[in-house]
């Protein structure tokens, strides 16, 4: 007795059923074009793919969303978990954004926020993700951020921002500054993603209270590893402390 195949279709030309007008409006407005040809599995794949790509972004800049940014924290956390390689995350708010508004209106705000979002992405290099936390504040992920180069990253970002001038209206043009809190990625330890950020948006909170326009980072955490996972960590062998000033003077 044989056994008789099962009557299925193959998956490239079952794709006749599926609503898709709503997603294919949505992908149009967001400046997708999808060139006429057979509706096969090869041009769904396109399609759920610019579907993913539209949901992990910010609409008004273009900058990862908070969604896709945490979905980058959490890989990123359980790299440094296994690997020990340092990662800096920073928060930045912008300051007194309200007045920006207030003065100028919502859309000029709306320009400023955009500029910004440039400038954040043009000072972070490739690997680094940059997104949208929330209205006016924003996040960026560094991996492969030493301690050492921590604090000249984070306030090469607020200068950045400081030195800007957006063009808001004919004859207006305007400046704003940010305040930054960052915080490392306890390397080798269980952590998550939100105690992380929690850490980080305690600097901020730091920064705008000692008066805003300036970076605080955490200060790092080396005490709870051996010197040995130090050595791995910092990529050095000598068995001095890292984290004590060197003993050698000058004369
Ligand atoms: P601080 O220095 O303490 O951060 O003061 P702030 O004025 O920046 O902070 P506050 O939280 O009081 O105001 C944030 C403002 O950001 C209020 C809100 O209207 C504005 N905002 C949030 N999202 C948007 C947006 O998408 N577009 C515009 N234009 N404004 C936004
Ligand atoms: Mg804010
Ligand atoms: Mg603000």
């Amino acid at each position: 007795m044989s056994a008789s195949r099962p009557d299925t279709q193959p998956a490239a030309s079952s794709i006749d059923g599926l609503r898709l007008d709503a997603a294919l409006q949505l992908l149009q407005r967001a400046g997708h074009e999808f060139p006429d040809g057979p509706r096969d599995a090869v041009w769904l794949q396109k399609v759920l793919d610019a579907l993913c790509d539209l949901s992990s972004r910010d609409a008004l800049t273009g900058l990862a969303n908070r969604r896709q940014f945490e979905l980058a924290l959490d890989r990123e956390a359980d790299r440094v978990a296994r690997s020990g390689e340092p990662a800096l995350v920073l928060l930045l708010d912008i300051d007194h954004f309200k007045r920006v508004n207030d003065t100028y209106g919502h859309a000029a705000g709306d320009l400023v926020l955009q500029a910004v979002a440039r400038t954040l992405q043009d000072c972070v290099r490739p690997m680094d993700t940059v997104a949208r936390y929330g209205g006016e504040e924003f996040a960026i992920v560094l991996p492969n951020c030493p301690p050492a180069f921590a604090q000249a990253a984070a306030e090469r970002v607020r200068r950045a921002v400081e030195a800007q001038a957006v063009s808001v209206a004919s004859g207006i043009t305007l400046s704003v500054t940010l305040s930054a809190g960052g915080a490392f990625a306890p390397p080798w330890v269980r952590s998550s993603a939100r105690l992380w950020t929690e850490r980080a948006d305690n600097q901020l909170y730091r920064a705008k209270a000692e008066g805003r326009n300036r970076t605080c980072l955490e200060p790092t955490a080396v005490s709870h590893v051996s010197a040995e996972e130090r050595g791995m960590l910092f990529g050095v062998t000598q068995s001095a402390p890292i984290d004590e000033p060197s003993s050698t003077s000058s004369a």
